[in-house]
């Protein structure tokens, strides 16, 4: 099938689960009735991918509060009650986590979660979890004190994790790295090796996605410092390009991102971002089917993938629904341009 369609991993909550658009929202269930809850809305998720005509599901991160956050909370090593100010991404400050010992896992994080997303659905699936660097770049380190030694430690427990959650079942494992952005300095001296090491031996497909981040107004600020073409994918693809990373994901609705630099990524899939998730707009299919067909002159229809620019977890329920049928429909429009031709 010419240009499945899939989604960078997010979608919004129930109300009944979380506060809808709002970033690590609290949940509102406990013990059992949260665990039950979390299933309930993974099928919700599972319901309206499958029903808008997403090819390549995803249980929507509807188990976690936080794409980073939730995955260090299953983390020995980290002191969540002690917490240091620091710049994420150079960009916004938090008050973050303290790393106060050696890292491991806990337990598994998310396995019990993939198993249930695979008896939930017969389509492909793809689970997601963050990349070294990423999580790197949400925590204060007082123990490593080297954000190269902490990635490595990282990418290790990625590694134990992604081959349980690859064992059950799932189709793909796609790693969240949109620090790739920021460090590129960093990308080249042992991000791409600290990410292939958490990808390392895995039986099912591996991707990466990288992105300019949700809408929130931390990120729109910062677009504005980019200048009118974001080039910041030139310095990281070439390094992705020679990597033992499968698919690599983009942000290419609504931004300003040369579109050529996808010929960076011979050899990769490419997820070619057709949704923009910093607007509340919901794209027509033709404006789905035009990014895919300008993303054509630089990605064989054979390596593309049709996706979303980055995570909907913020946008209201029935926008993020909108634009999966969006995707869906302008997907299938170019499907079946090139079919007939
Ligand atoms: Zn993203």
């Amino acid at each position: 099938m010419l240009i499945p369609t899939t989604i960078a991993g997010s979608l919004p909550k129930p109300a009944w689960l979380a506060e809808p658009k709002t970033l690590w929202a609290p949940w509102k269930l406990d013990g059992d009735a949260l665990a039950q809850g979390k299933q309930d809305a993974v099928r919700l998720a599972l319901f309206d991918q499958e029903h808008a005509g997403i090819d390549i599901v995803t249980d929507g991160e509807q188990t976690r509060r936080h794409f980073v956050t939730t995955f260090i909370e299953g983390l020995d090593g980290v002191d969540f009650a002690s917490r240091q100010r620091v710049r994420i991404r150079n960009r916004y400050d938090a008050d973050v986590p303290v790393v106060n010992g050696p890292v491991s896992r806990r337990h598994p994080i998310y396995v019990d979660d993939a198993r249930f997303v695979r008896t939930e659905t017969t389509r492909r699936v793809k689970y997601t979890l963050p990349g070294p660097m990423t999580m790197v770049d949400t925590l204060f380190d007082a123990h490593y004190r080297s954000r190269e030694k902490l990635a490595w430690a990282f990418a290790e427990i990625l590694n134990a994790e992604a081959r349980e959650i690859a064992a059950a079942g799932v189709d793909v494992i796609q790693f969240d790295e949109p620090a790739f952005n920021v460090y590129f300095d960093e990308v080249r001296d042992w991000g791409v090796a600290t990410l292939e090491r958490a990808a390392q031996g895995l039986p099912c497909a591996t991707a990466v996605h990288i992105c300019y981040g949700y809408g929130i107004q931390a990120n729109i600020d910062w677009k504005q410092t980019l200048g009118a073409e974001w080039r910041q994918y030139e310095r990281t693809f070439p390094l992705l390009a020679q990597s033992q990373i499968k698919q690599v994901s983009l942000e290419c609705a609504n931004s300003r991102v040369p579109l050529d630099l996808m010929a960076l990524l011979a050899g990769k899939d490419v997820l070619v971002g057709a949704i923009d998730v910093a607007s509340d707009r919901v794209e027509a299919p033709e404006d789905v089917a035009a990014t895919l067909r300008a993303a054509l002159a630089f990605v064989p229809a054979a390596r593309m993938v049709a996706c979303t620019n980055c995570g909907m977890v913020p946008l209201a329920r029935d926008v993020a629904r909108g634009k999966l049928r969006a995707l869906a429909a302008g997907a299938a429009i170019v499907r079946r341009e090139l079919e007939a031709a």
